[in-house]
């Protein structure tokens, strides 16, 4: 594939979700898609290694959060691990401010290459488990909007995220084809963060037809002091699902 075929699969995908790409973006999603693809020979970043597949599967999967996202602002993507979706987001919007959080530290450290090579100036690195770090005054109640792709079953997810958001800031979750049955598990767990559902936006992805689903939550008050609870806890907790 030559680099206008990659650009054109791109700039349609994200735009038959509705979403436009210009062509300095595309460029610039494509040239971040190559760092992952040559580091990933030596580090383990995605499954994806075709590069349409990545195209569809990771690009357009990531724009596709902007559908949701709020205009101007703090985002803390929670788990990040390469990127997804912090680093796109982060290209597209640069009204956003966003945090690229990750426990792993050398995933963090290709993140900054990433950043400086493609010139992003609105994101920002922060290493640390989420349980933990929610718990840091300075993170605690404090993004206005918050994403989290891959990391962690619904209700577990949560639990991870929301205490990051602040009263009448989002969270949005992005699922695949459980969703419905994973909302239905978070039921009793939201309340008690604090949060309630506000919206479910489906969408089928372009190449693959794969569903997707967007869950967006809303805080509703600062989360209490009871959560997250401590990482040995949540781990017998949710360690059969
Ligand atoms: N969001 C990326 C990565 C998914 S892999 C994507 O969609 O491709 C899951 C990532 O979450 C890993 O990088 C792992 O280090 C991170 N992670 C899992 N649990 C975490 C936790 N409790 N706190 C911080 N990071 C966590």
């Amino acid at each position: 594939m030559d680099i206008s075929q990659k650009k054109s699969m791109l700039v349609s995908g994200a735009e038959s979700l509705g979403i436009g790409v210009s062509d300095d973006q595309a460029e610039r999603l494509l040239a971040y898609m190559e760092l992952v693809l040559e580091k990933n020979r030596v580090m383990n970043l995605t499954a994806i290694k075709d590069e349409e597949r990545f195209i569809y599967l990771n690009l357009v999967d990531s724009l596709s959060a902007l559908r949701v996202l709020p205009e101007a602002g703090t985002l803390i993507d929670v788990g990040t691990g390469a990127g997804l979706p912090g680093i796109v987001a982060a290209v597209m919007r640069s009204d956003l401010n966003v945090t690229l959080m990750d426990a792993t530290e050398k995933k963090l450290r290709f993140l900054e290459e990433v950043t400086a090579k493609l010139g992003i100036a609105n994101a920002s690195i922060l290493c640390g488990r989420a349980e933990e770090l929610s718990r840091d005054p300075r993170c605690r109640d404090s993004f206005d909007a918050a994403v989290s792709r891959a990391v962690a079953r619904l209700p577990l997810l949560m639990e991870y995220v929301l205490p990051f958001v602040r009263k009448g800031g989002i969270f949005v979750a992005m699922k695949g084809a459980e969703a419905a049955e994973e909302l239905e598990e978070a039921r009793n767990i939201t309340a008690l963060l604090s949060a309630s559902f506000s919206s479910s936006d489906e969408l089928v992805l372009p190449g693959g037809e794969e569903a997707r689903c967007l869950l967006v939550f809303e805080k509703t008050a600062p989360t209490s002091e009871a959560y997250p609870r401590r990482n040995s806890v949540l781990k017998k907790l949710y360690s059969n699902r």
